[in-house]
């Protein structure tokens, strides 16, 4: 047996869980981060640095997790540091406006197309709960379709068949959400439009909005077949709807507009997340000008937040972006094309049949040898099989989203040496699982 697959020591981590249990629902602060679905227990995080966590009994990971990708220059990037500190030393939050978070408000509109305005908020959740509730008003209606698989944060209207959490510990919907609010919302298979087509012939007046994440990522990566974003657009033209685009992922990452720039498909309303406040607590929405004024204060459209704006995650967000320039995206690409090839290369080789998705710099591989173009299929998976990879990989020094739904990304911190190290671990646990 090769030296690096010989058992990893976690026990400090698993004391610490053990701790974590008594006093935290599950052991952890959300639910994906259990590693529950792949039959372990999770690894406490001591320290990360570019592109390697670092666990509690001081083993060292290639990390592909990235914070579910808010980490587009892998973690704590120097120059991202460095603003920190420097905001750090003037306050934590001011609850009153300051130039940085125009600055960054101001790079957001600059960047995705179709965003005039935006408004800052906490969380990817709260981008989205704006963004419906800005739809409905517009509107005047109050059904919602979304797409099962897509996750669009926690909030009681977008949780039904929503992606990875609930895939990976068999939730079909919440306990807790009122039946007026589910039947709110129509969920719909990802990348098919017969159905889409039948609801809004049925409900022609009552859909206030279409929401989907444009690259489904929360199912593990499942990109929209040619055509199928453009046809969304026409759909909700026709039955005078809107499009809202969630790219709380694909924001930043897909390319600086995000996948309606990669697309060129432009939506009413954007959700932003994760990359925009660079590892710290953000969300963003925005979109045409006329729907976002309804916002208070000089709409009546009600929304605030005692934290929108923090001076921190603003300073990280903006040093993120900013971080970011012409060679970014192609960088990111073609490290991630070239993993990729490796994989099916060895796939290929060691007669593992397995479906790689990819966009951009994220990818899944998915334990079927069907195509995955949709939630449904995505779900003919062997979970088992992803649970036995996943801790092989974990022996071997890789860091993968813990569950078979979801994301893996890949950082500018990731260098030739990284793919090197990745691929060899690869080759060594999947000989291992089918030897
Ligand atoms: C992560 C995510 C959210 C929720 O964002 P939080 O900041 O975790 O609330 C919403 N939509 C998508 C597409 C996401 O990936």
């Amino acid at each position: 047996m090769p030296e690096t697959l010989t058992h990893k020591n976690t026990s400090e981590s698993l004391k610490l869980f053990e701790r974590a249990c008594n006093v935290i629902p599950g052991g952890v602060n959300s639910p994906v981060r259990s590693f529950k679905s792949v039959e372990s227990n999770p690894l406490f995080i001591s320290k990360a640095k570019d592109a390697f966590i670092w666990d509690v009994d001081n083993n060292k990971y290639i990390d592909f997790v990235n914070s579910w990708g808010a980490l587009i220059h892998g973690h704590a990037h120097e120059k991202v540091i460095i603003e920190i500190e420097k905001a750090l030393a003037k306050g934590t939050s001011y609850g009153a406006p300051h130039e940085n978070e125009l600055e960054l408000c101001e790079l957001i509109v600059q960047s995705v197309p179709s965003i005039e305005k935006v408004r800052l908020v906490n969380s990817g959740t709260e981008a989205v709960m704006t963004a419906l509730r800005l739809a409905k008003a517009y509107t005047k209606r109050n059904k919602i379709v979304k797409f099962s698989g897509c996750y669009h944060g926690h909030s009681d209207s977008v949780l039904s068949m929503s992606g990875s959490g609930f895939a990976t510990f068999g939730i079909p919907s919440s306990p807790g959400v009122s039946k007026n609010t589910a039947n709110e919302t129509i969920t719909l298979p990802y990348n098919e439009l017969f159905s889409l087509e039948l609801i809004l012939n049925k409900y022609p007046n009552d859909i206030a909005a279409i929401i989907v994440e444009p690259v489904m990522a929360n199912a593990g990566v499942i990109p929209p077949i040619k055509g199928y974003l453009e046809s969304l657009r026409t759909i909700a033209n026709k039955f005078h709807c809107l499009l809202i685009f969630d790219e709380v992922i694909t924001g930043f990452r897909l390319s600086k507009g995000g996948a309606q720039e990669k697309f060129n498909v432009m939506p009413d309303l954007t959700t932003l997340g994760k990359i925009i406040g660079g590892g710290m607590p953000i969300g963003a929405v925005g979109g045409k000008k006329e729907i976002m004024d309804l916002l208070a204060p000089i709409g009546s459209v009600y929304q605030a937040g005692t934290l929108s704006g923090n001076p921190i995650s603003v300073a990280c967000g903006l040093a993120t972006l900013k971080s970011i320039d012409k060679n970014t995206y192609t960088y990111l690409e073609e490290t991630t094309n070239e993993l990729c090839e490796e994989v099916s290369k060895l796939n290929d080789k060691l007669g593992a049949n397995l479906t790689l998705n990819k966009t951009g710099s994220m990818f899944s591989l998915f334990f079927t040898k069907e195509r995955v173009t949709s939630f449904e299929k995505a779900k003919l998976s062997n979970t088992k099989s992803f649970a036995q990879f996943f801790k092989l990989m974990l022996l071997n020094g890789i860091y993968l989203a813990p569950s078979q739904f979801e994301a893996n990304f890949l950082s500018t911190a990731f260098s030739k040496e990284e793919l090197t190290k990745t691929i060899e671990a690869y080759k060594n646990s999947i000989t291992e699982m089918f030897k």
